[in-house]
Protein backbone atom coordinates (compact mmCIF):
# COMPACT_ATOMS: atom_id res chain seq x y z
CA UNK A 1 0.00 0.00 0.00
CA UNK A 2 1.31 3.73 -0.68
CA UNK A 3 -0.15 6.95 -1.50
CA UNK A 4 -2.92 8.10 0.04
CA UNK A 5 -3.52 7.37 4.09
CA UNK A 6 -6.67 7.39 5.45
CA UNK A 7 -7.01 9.45 8.85
CA UNK A 8 -8.52 7.89 11.86
CA UNK A 9 -11.17 9.21 13.85
CA UNK A 10 -8.81 10.57 16.66
CA UNK A 11 -6.45 11.85 14.32
CA UNK A 12 -9.48 13.96 12.44
CA UNK A 13 -10.65 15.16 15.80
CA UNK A 14 -7.55 16.22 17.71
CA UNK A 15 -5.29 16.77 15.18
CA UNK A 16 -7.01 18.41 12.15
CA UNK A 17 -10.84 19.62 12.67
CA UNK A 18 -9.51 23.13 13.82
CA UNK A 19 -7.57 23.38 10.67
CA UNK A 20 -10.16 21.78 8.66
CA UNK A 21 -12.72 24.48 9.54
CA UNK A 22 -9.96 27.38 9.01
CA UNK A 23 -9.30 25.83 5.30
CA UNK A 24 -5.44 25.94 6.69
CA UNK A 25 -4.86 21.93 5.73
CA UNK A 26 -2.81 21.03 2.83
CA UNK A 27 -4.71 19.58 -0.27
CA UNK A 28 -3.38 16.36 0.47
CA UNK A 29 -4.74 16.49 4.03
CA UNK A 30 -7.81 18.28 3.08
CA UNK A 31 -8.57 15.57 0.53
CA UNK A 32 -8.22 12.75 3.27
CA UNK A 33 -10.24 14.46 6.16
CA UNK A 34 -12.93 15.22 2.96
CA UNK A 35 -13.25 11.00 2.31
CA UNK A 36 -13.53 10.53 6.66
CA UNK A 37 -16.15 12.33 6.32
CA UNK A 38 -17.52 10.75 3.71
CA UNK A 39 -17.46 7.60 5.34
CA UNK A 40 -17.91 8.48 9.03
CA UNK A 41 -20.84 9.53 10.06
CA UNK A 42 -19.64 10.28 14.21
CA UNK A 43 -17.22 12.49 13.06
CA UNK A 44 -19.24 14.30 10.52
CA UNK A 45 -21.67 15.06 13.04
CA UNK A 46 -18.69 16.16 15.61
CA UNK A 47 -17.35 18.00 12.76
CA UNK A 48 -20.61 19.84 12.24
CA UNK A 49 -21.28 20.47 15.81
CA UNK A 50 -17.84 22.39 16.28
CA UNK A 51 -17.98 24.54 13.24
CA UNK A 52 -21.76 25.63 14.63
CA UNK A 53 -20.18 26.44 17.86
CA UNK A 54 -16.96 28.22 16.44
CA UNK A 55 -19.23 30.36 14.70
CA UNK A 56 -21.76 30.98 17.27
CA UNK A 57 -18.56 32.22 19.36
CA UNK A 58 -16.95 34.35 16.84
CA UNK A 59 -20.50 35.89 16.70
CA UNK A 60 -19.72 36.60 20.16
CA UNK A 61 -16.51 38.19 19.79
CA UNK A 62 -15.23 35.54 22.15
CA UNK A 63 -12.62 34.74 20.31
CA UNK A 64 -10.29 36.40 18.23
CA UNK A 65 -9.08 36.12 15.07
CA UNK A 66 -7.91 32.50 14.92
CA UNK A 67 -7.68 31.59 18.82
CA UNK A 68 -8.34 28.12 19.42
CA UNK A 69 -11.23 27.39 21.61
CA UNK A 70 -10.04 26.67 25.03
CA UNK A 71 -9.93 22.43 24.98
CA UNK A 72 -12.34 22.18 27.94
CA UNK A 73 -15.22 23.17 25.67
CA UNK A 74 -14.02 21.05 22.54
CA UNK A 75 -13.89 18.02 24.48
CA UNK A 76 -17.63 18.86 26.20
CA UNK A 77 -18.79 19.50 22.66
CA UNK A 78 -16.82 16.46 20.71
CA UNK A 79 -18.16 14.40 24.14
CA UNK A 80 -21.67 14.59 23.69
CA UNK A 81 -21.53 14.42 19.77
CA UNK A 82 -20.23 11.00 20.66
CA UNK A 83 -22.74 9.83 22.64
CA UNK A 84 -25.86 11.07 20.84
ZN1 LIG B 1 -14.40 9.28 12.17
Amino acid sequence: MGGVRLVSCREFLELFLDDWLEGALPARRWRQCDRHLDLCVACAESAAAYRTTVRMLRRLGRTAGSEPLPEEMTRAILARSRTS
